[in-house]
């Protein structure tokens, strides 16, 4: 390729694409480089188990997208996308039968009606972030700055920084609002009892009022497909099956924003960049792994609490006991038996996502980084658990290991889903410690991966903020 452009990115995940739209918005000229067939990485469908069940891969719910003060921006309706909101966002059953499952309704009164004696503390705890959500979601989805809102940031903070356990149990009183948080929390992946694991109980919870936990019609790929359609109506080029393996077999341009994570970034540049930065990137850690598991069902799950069936995701774990013990043994590198899981059941709302009368669903859970171990059997047990006879409607199953997710998308080191472990010591400082965390020694080299500020999750603002940072050297 001897074209010559003013920025390439390599990679083509959602902070691929955010960054070389953002890039394209500002007039410049931008080719999108992906290594896989498909466009998309942790944002695609495909048909995994048998045809006419269109299944995610990786992500499915996007409250993160929904909500992405850069993705609000973009015209994707006009490029096909269409955001279905499930009748709720969350249910979360406990097992002890009929109609005793935590219903998350965007209604924010509604839920806490169903928490019985800390119906008052969940409101307490949510009304403030929920009445200006949207302000907040612009102050966490970026660098460590000045936020815009400082008093709702720091009254955000001061409860954000706790451990998850800690803060449920003196918070509430019951097990309905402990076991809840516990599995909203739970998505920090890193043991509950570790400071800031509150920070995405809160921002889930806040989202599924706020925004609601929205799913794409047709399957996570429309995202894709929008992102893409409106980066080429401004004129950016992409090619596919490309991976990139060095920087001299790049064509020349003014910048390079790499859609990858630290321990790819050092492969690529070789010695291009800096000693101490290199080893600053040789120090970054890498969290749990997932194991993934897409079953075609012949038809909707046989929940024992009928209200499961409304919310277009399931927590599957428990109580918080149970659930904090699940994720404190992924930590140690064990795999639970009663692992938490995270299912989607999206053919429920969207009825392209399956053949008339069947259904799909989407789950998985955490492992310890690089298990090949086969988690199926556990999954379904746990499913089993709250929807007795579940099993008998499987018609097809595709699963992933860890491992296997690796191979799948080479950003997943080990299974990590979030790019690297987002605790307080990593989160701030993610990839590296730098004025501008985007930016590297290297004035050509950028990142734009979750593995930079706000880290993990289909929003986007990995690489808007890195584009803008690349911006300044294009100009
Ligand atoms: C099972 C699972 C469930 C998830 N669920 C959700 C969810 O419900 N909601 C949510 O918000 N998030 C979810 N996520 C997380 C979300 O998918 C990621 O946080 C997000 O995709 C990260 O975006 P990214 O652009 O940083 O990287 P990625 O999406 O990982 O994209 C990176 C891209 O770079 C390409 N690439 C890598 N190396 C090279 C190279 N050398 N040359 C060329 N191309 C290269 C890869 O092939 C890939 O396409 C989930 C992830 C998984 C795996």
């Amino acid at each position: 390729m001897t074209r010559q452009y003013d920025a390439i990115v390599i990679g083509s995940g959602p902070n691929g694409l955010a960054a070389a739209i953002t890039l394209a918005q500002a007039g410049c000229s931008v080719l999108v480089i992906e290594g896989k067939e498909t466009i998309g990485g942790g944002l695609r469908s495909a048909e995994l188990t048998l045809p006419g069940f269109i299944h995610d891969p990786c992500s499915a719910v996007h409250p993160l997208g929904m909500g992405s003060p850069f993705f609000r921006g973009l015209p994707l309706e006009r490029f096909g996308l269409r955001w279905i909101q499930p009748a709720a966002p969350l249910a979360h059953p406990l097992g002890s039968g009929e109609a005793d499952a935590v219903l998350v309704e965007r209604s924010l009164d509604a839920t806490a009606a169903r928490l019985g004696v800390d119906a008052g503390r969940y409101r307490l705890l949510m009304e403030p972030l929920v009445e200006n959500w949207a302000g907040l979601l612009g102050d966490l989805l970026g660098p460590l700055s000045v936020p815009r809102h400082p008093l709702l940031y720091a009254r955000f903070g001061a409860t954000a920084i706790l451990p998850a356990t800690g803060l449920a149990r003196s918070l509430f009183k019951a097990e309905r609002a402990r076991a809840l948080f516990a599995g909203l929390a739970s998505h920090s992946i890193m043991p509950l009892e570790r400071p800031l694991s509150a920070a995405f109980g809160l921002t889930l919870g806040l989202l599924a009022h706020g925004v609601g936990w929205p799913i794409p019609e047709g399957g996570s790929q429309r995202v894709t497909d929008a992102l893409v359609g409106y980066f080429q109506s401004l004129g950016g080029d992409l090619v596919t099956g490309w991976m990139v393996k060095g920087l001299n077999e790049l064509p020349k341009a003014s910048a390079y924003l790499f859609d990858i994570t630290p321990r790819q970034l050092l492969q690529i540049t070789g010695d291009r960049l800096p000693a101490g930065y290199q080893r600053q990137l040789s120090r970054f850690r890498y969290g749990p792994g997932v194991f993934k598991v897409d079953l075609a069902l012949d038809g909707p799950i046989p929940w024992a609490d009928s209200n499961c069936a409304l919310a277009g995701t399931v927590h599957l774990g428990g109580t918080l006991d149970e659930i904090a013990a699940g994720e404190r043994a992924v930590w140690r590198g064990e795999h639970p038996e009663r692992p938490f899981v995270l299912l989607a059941q999206q053919s429920l709302f969207d009825a392209s996502r399956a053949p008339a009368g069947k259904h799909t669903v989407w789950a998985y859970c955490h492992v310890p980084n690089g298990s090949p171990v086969d988690m199926t059997d556990r999954i379904e047990a746990q499913i089993e658990r709250f929807a007795p006879g579940f099993r008998e409607h499987i018609l097809a199953r595709h699963t992933r290991s860890a491992v296997q997710l690796e191979q799948y998308n080479p950003n997943y080191i080990g299974g990590d889903i979030n790019a690297g472990v987002q605790d307080l010591r990593q989160q701030f400082t993610r990839p590296a410690i730098r004025p501008v965390p985007y930016t590297t020694p290297d004035p050509q080299i950028f990142l734009c991966s979750s593995s930079t500020p706000p880290g993990g999750g289909v929003h986007g603002m990995c690489g808007y903020h890195a584009a803008q940072a690349a911006l300044r050297r294009v100009r």
